[in-house]
């Protein structure tokens, strides 16, 4: 899925732990929910079987350059509001994505390691599962899925 998904998910998991915990000391909080913020990542690319996820990138359509410019723009938005205070889960529920997406292919030109995991995740998981990487309204469920996180992360941090 996209970058909104993940890094609204790896906060979601911290304030979810720290309203359960809130004496929980800081070693804690990052030996329980960084792993979890990690595995959060496989889980979520696995089920983008049910998201707009062409795989490749399309620039001569419009629909996929408009989609991607909203969510990078989403992106920087939350990281505004969210980077400072929770910096470490969001670098690490987006670690496979800056690992194989930024240092293997963009800088050494190298296939993907990690996501190999997501993909053999998402055969087992989603076997059955339909494939709506092509469908253009899919990006529904996306944006309806970044909207209850945010809704959760924000009621989370205001009510606890
Ligand atoms: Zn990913």
């Amino acid at each position: 899925m996209q970058a909104p998904t993940h890094i609204l998910t790896g906060i979601l998991l911290l304030v979810i732990f720290q309203a359960i915990f809130p004496t929980a000391q800081l070693w804690l909080q990052v030996v329980v929910v960084l792993p979890l913020c990690f595995a959060s990542h496989f889980i979520i690319d696995a089920s983008a079987i049910i998201t707009f996820h062409p795989p490749k990138a399309e620039w001569k359509d419009w629909f996929w350059v408009t989609y991607h410019l909203l969510i990078y723009i989403g992106s920087v938005v939350i990281l505004v509001f969210f980077l400072v205070d929770y910096w470490w889960v969001i670098i690490v529920a987006n670690l496979p994505d800056i690992v194989d997406w930024i240092i293997l292919r963009a800088i050494f030109k190298k296939e993907p390691v990690l996501h190999k995991g997501a993909d053999k995740l998402r055969n087992f998981l989603f076997r059955r599962t339909p494939n709506w990487n092509h469908k253009r309204w899919t990006v529904i469920i996306e944006f309806a899925i970044i909207g209850v996180l945010l809704l959760s992360v924000l009621l989370l941090i205001n009510f606890t």
